[in-house]
């Protein structure tokens, strides 16, 4: 007897079983394994469950690899923990993602935040990558670690170009975030390499979400709004790929973000209290703020509202630096209009200081962001050593 009910307990599960998404602890590095930051930081740390509907992550937030400074700021362990939820959906309209701050979090623990930087260059909301200040795997330190773009050398060095990429992150809206290269169809008779629909309209040193847009285009290689698709790669389910150009990993979150996407843990017993997290982002300003602020400024409210972009439907988040140079006033004034406590500076902190005559320059080889023409490669040796093969030969170092 005992075989067939074990059997026709086997039939009944399985169905269940199915439906049961997999905890996808084996998709997270196993970070302690590596040597971690170097020097005398912390040991990197991570640990990854599955409550019914939720991943939780936690994390103290310190890369596996070597950190090489490219901010002021310096390493600095924060423990963190993340909740996405384990069944994502598709929302009805896309959320913008935050201005500032976590987007979600890389397979080693560490955040990763929107496209653009905080207030560096003055005033601000430029593509830190463009600008050269991330490091060879595409992060830097603000009050925290964080990337604004995922290299797969990094996250997943035994997989080759060209071959299809595992997940690389998880966004806050609970799907994956796979690296660039996929299936093309369901037969996976080729491999493509995807790619963003934001077309790059000019320069975007400063405020990229004004130096970009959304051109949805034909192809299969193509991604939505959000740098998402259903794509055939993995079975119509939809999910995010890393792009190599703007907006990277995500320029919207498609499903519904978790409201517990980071939030500070409480750190190890013999640490301090918790440090402050990154400010919140700026929420869209109420009719009565806009009107209140218009009155003040001397103008209409409803070019107040077509400068803050609250009219056109853009899936954009709010920023206030382009809508004070649409109306041509100070970003001061028009804060200060609209009732909103002043912004301390981005997560990128103060803009690194110019080298002095006689100081010591950071070495070149670090700085080879994707929009560098001269980077030729970078990634980590074996032992997890950050190498860029960018030839050091031009003015740019440091
Ligand atoms: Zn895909
Ligand atoms: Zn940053």
């Amino acid at each position: 007897m005992k075989p067939a009910w074990i059997f026709l307990l086997a039939a009944v599960a399985t169905p269940l079983a199915a439906q049961e998404p997999p905890c996808p602890t084996d998709v997270f590095l196993d970070v302690g394994r590596f040597p971690g930051a170097g020097g005398d930081y912390p040991k990197p740390r991570i640990e990854v469950e599955c409550e019914e509907d939720t991943l939780v992550v936690r994390s103290n937030g310190i890369p596996h690899y070597e950190f090489i400074q490219i901010t002021p700021n310096p390493l600095l362990e924060t423990n963190r923990e993340y909740r996405f939820p384990r069944r994502p959906e598709l929302a009805e309209t896309p959320t913008p993602i935050p201005l500032l701050g976590t987007v979600g979090v890389a397979i080693n623990g560490i955040p990763f935040f929107g496209p653009n930087e905080g207030g560096v260059p003055y005033p601000g909301f430029g593509d830190p990558i463009y600008n050269s200040i991330m490091d060879a795997c595409m992060g830097h330190t603000a009050r925290e670690y964080h990337y604004h773009a995922l290299v797969q050398a990094c996250l997943a060095a035994d997989i080759k170009p060209g071959e299809p990429s595992p997940i690389l992150a998880y966004a806050a809206d609970g799907f994956a975030v796979y690296g660039p290269y996929g299936c093309a169809d369901q037969d996976c008779s080729s491999i493509v390499k995807f790619k963003s629909s934001w077309k790059k309209l000019r320069d975007p040193e400063i405020d990229a979400w004004d130096a970009f847009r959304y051109e949805p285009r034909e192809g299969p290689e193509f991604l939505d709004r959000c740098n998402g698709h259903g794509g055939d790669d993995h079975g119509g389910a939809y999910h995010y790929h890393v792009t190599e150009s703007w907006p990277y990993i995500l320029g919207c979150f498609s499903g519904t973000p978790s409201p517990d996407a980071g939030r500070e843990a409480a750190p190890p017993v013999s640490q301090g209290g918790p440090r402050r997290g990154p400010p919140p982002p700026d929420q869209p300003p109420s009719a009565a703020q806009v009107a209140a602020a218009a009155e003040r400024l001397g103008i209409d409210s409803q070019s107040l509202a077509k400068a803050l972009r609250l009219t056109d439907g853009r899936i954009d988040p709010m920023n206030f630096a382009a809508s004070a140079r649409a109306l041509g006033i100070e970003l001061g004034a028009l804060r200060e209009a609209l009732d909103l406590p002043a912004r301390r500076r981005g997560p990128g902190g103060p803009p690194p200081a110019p080298p002095s005559a006689g100081g010591e320059e950071p070495p070149c080889r670090f700085r080879c962001g994707t929009s560098d023409p001269n980077a030729v490669g970078c990634g980590l040796t074996p032992d997890y050593k950050v190498v860029c093969t960018r030839p050091c030969d031009n003015n740019k170092c440091g």
